[in-house]
């Protein structure tokens, strides 16, 4: 038996079976900190994960199995879900004068037809009373402030949600 072992145990299989070890412990290392890696990423306790993923095979494997959810990357979704939906209300407001529902590119209200707006002489789109220039192209407009709004403090937007 030992006769069998000593003549397979040639320098080859030496070599052989060192490389397949070397291969074995980057493995194992690499293992080691893509756990850590990815359950810092996940936002969960990557140290503790790591402890785990030191038990060879078994400790990667149960990290796959139990990792924690992506909790760091649902936050941003949800956080980015919130800020939309905000985008989307800051588009409507009321009408300053009859408090019907308009959209901030309305000129006019469609309920009692106070002016909400001025309109952009060369590239037609809606201005803001207050401004004195057009955003888009640039031509100069003139402020009409006090056309409908004679009581509203200067500063204030006449349009919008939070004012009701
Ligand atoms: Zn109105
Ligand atoms: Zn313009």
């Amino acid at each position: 038996m030992g006769d069998i072992l000593a003549q397979l145990w040639t320098p080859e299989v030496q070599a052989a079976f060192t490389l397949a070890v070397v291969f074995l412990v980057i493995l194992y290392v690499l293992s080691i900190v893509w756990v850590a890696r990815d359950a810092y990423l996940r936002g969960g306790h990557w140290y503790v994960w790591a402890v785990v993923a030191l038990v060879p095979l078994l400790g990667v494997i149960a990290y796959c199995l139990l990792r924690p959810p992506l909790l760091l990357i649902d936050r941003d979704e949800q956080e980015l879900e919130v800020a939309l939906k905000q985008r989307e209300l800051m588009k409507y407001g009321e009408c300053a004068h009859c408090g019907y529902p308009v959209e901030a590119d309305y000129v006019l209200c469609p309920n009692c037809h106070t002016q909400l707006k001025n309109l952009c002489p060369t590239c037609h789109h809606a201005l803001d009373p207050r401004w004195t220039v057009c955003p888009y192209c640039a031509t100069p407009v003139a402020a009409r402030s006090g056309q409908n709004r004679t009581t509203a403090p200067a500063g204030r937007k006449p349009v919008m949600p939070d004012e009701a």
